[in-house]
């Protein structure tokens, strides 16, 4: 296990971190898939109020023994923007109890999806009046926010200058975040990478295709490996279930330094493969929006880039169901809600048919409805 400096925090984090959000069976299970992080080396454990019973299992594993190696770890919870400091205030504490800590190394604020979130965290009488009190009392340590938001979003939160980290969606299969990775580099904050396994494309079950793109690497260890030959990047999540589910990821948090010649020979044909796509691919530039249905079009398209350049369909009807179900975590419409209004076409740069695509994505990656996976 390698360890990187979370930027200004100066807390040296392991290169994974445990992602406490499918501790989902009970407290044994929990206290040993925790056991069996710090006995791998992983020193930060990352939970959320919001994450089903997650924080009470941490709590139960205090109890029963973790506050014994409560210097061996990290902990991080994450609580939602709130309009008014006394009801974060209160929520602070609650975690805290659920925890069984007195304080969390790092605290999150949990989601600046929208702008309205943003300006949230910017009020100077809102929520972050009771997080910077809660600093000074000593509960917390340090301060970051997650998001699901657009990039304008997430560069607006990180130009408060009120966070010391960022946990953001960056993957290889969706770079779009990179100017918000480049600007927490610059301002010297910590980068966590949220689920690259599942969300950056479900690789831990890789379609045949993919399988043979990344030979003779895995899927999952080539992602691993473009994030964290990225020294911008400090911290990848690894939602192990149980204490089993941990294999996959070893021999990347093994590896220091640059990509290798034959690591970047696999990461250009991936880009290579894209040409299947021919004139139909998506650059996901972002130019199309906004469109008047509220159709996420770049993702809905990546998607379809996705399932057609990789034969990554389980993985792009996994995310397709989520769009109407997970409101501001994974915002827009389906595709099929678009009317041909044609207001999208002029901007984009690529030319692209957009509602054409958009049909025939629906076609492909439409399915049954989906929830959240803490739902
Ligand atoms: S053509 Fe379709 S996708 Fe484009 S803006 Fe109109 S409704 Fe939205
Ligand atoms: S403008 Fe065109 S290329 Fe850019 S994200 Fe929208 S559909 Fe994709």
């Amino acid at each position: 296990m390698h360890y990187r400096r979370f930027g200004k925090t100066e807390m040296e984090l392991s290169v994974f971190t445990l992602g406490a959000m499918r501790f989902l069976e009970s407290d044994t299970n929990a206290i040993a898939t925790i056991e069996k992080a710090l006995d791998l080396g992983i020193n930060h454990i990352e939970t959320a109020k919001g994450y089903g019973k997650s924080e009470v299992f941490i709590g139960a594993a205090m109890a029963a023994g973790l506050a014994r190696r409560r210097e061996e770890f990290y902990l991080t919870t994450k609580i939602p923007p709130t309009e008014d400091p006394a009801t974060m205030a209160q929520l602070i504490d609650q975690s805290l109890r659920r925890l069984q800590v007195d304080f969390v190394d790092n605290f999150d604020i949990h989601g600046i999806n929208t702008p309205a979130h943003l300006e949230m965290v910017r009020n100077p009488d809102g929520c972050m009046k009771a997080v910077q009190a809660a600093v000074v009392q000593g509960k917390i340590r340090h301060v970051g926010f997650s998001t699901h938001g657009s990039l304008a979003v997430i560069l607006g939160a990180i130009e408060t200058d009120l966070f010391a980290s960022v946990n953001l969606h960056y993957y290889y299969f969706n770079q779009h975040n990179e100017p918000a990775v480049q600007r927490a580099a610059e301002k010297d904050m910590g980068v966590f990478i949220i689920s690259p396994s599942d969300k950056g494309g479900m690789l831990y079950t890789p379609p045949p295709l993919l399988q043979d793109l990344c030979a003779p690497f895995s899927p999952l260890y080539i992602n691993d490996r473009f994030l964290l030959s990225d020294l911008r990047v400090h911290t990848l999540s690894l939602g192990a279930a149980n204490p089993q589910e941990f294999g996959d990821h070893r021999v990347a948090w093994d590896m220091v330094g640059p990509l290798t010649p034959e690591e970047q020979a696999v990461l250009a044909r991936l880009d290579r493969q894209y040409g299947v796509l021919g004139g139909d691919r998506c650059s996901q530039c972002f130019a199309c929006l906004p469109c008047p249905e509220q159709i996420n079009i770049p993702e809905v398209l990546r998607l379809r880039n996705m399932a057609i350049a990789f034969e990554m369909q389980s993985f792009g009807e996994y995310r397709y169901k989520m769009f109407e179900h997970a409101g501001h975590w994974f915002p827009g419409r389906k595709a099929n809600h678009c009317t041909d209004c044609g207001d999208c076409l002029p901007r984009c740069p690529e030319v692209l048919e957009i509602p054409r695509l958009l049909r025939d994505a629906h076609q492909r990656l439409h399915t049954v409805e989906g929830k959240r996976l803490w739902e």
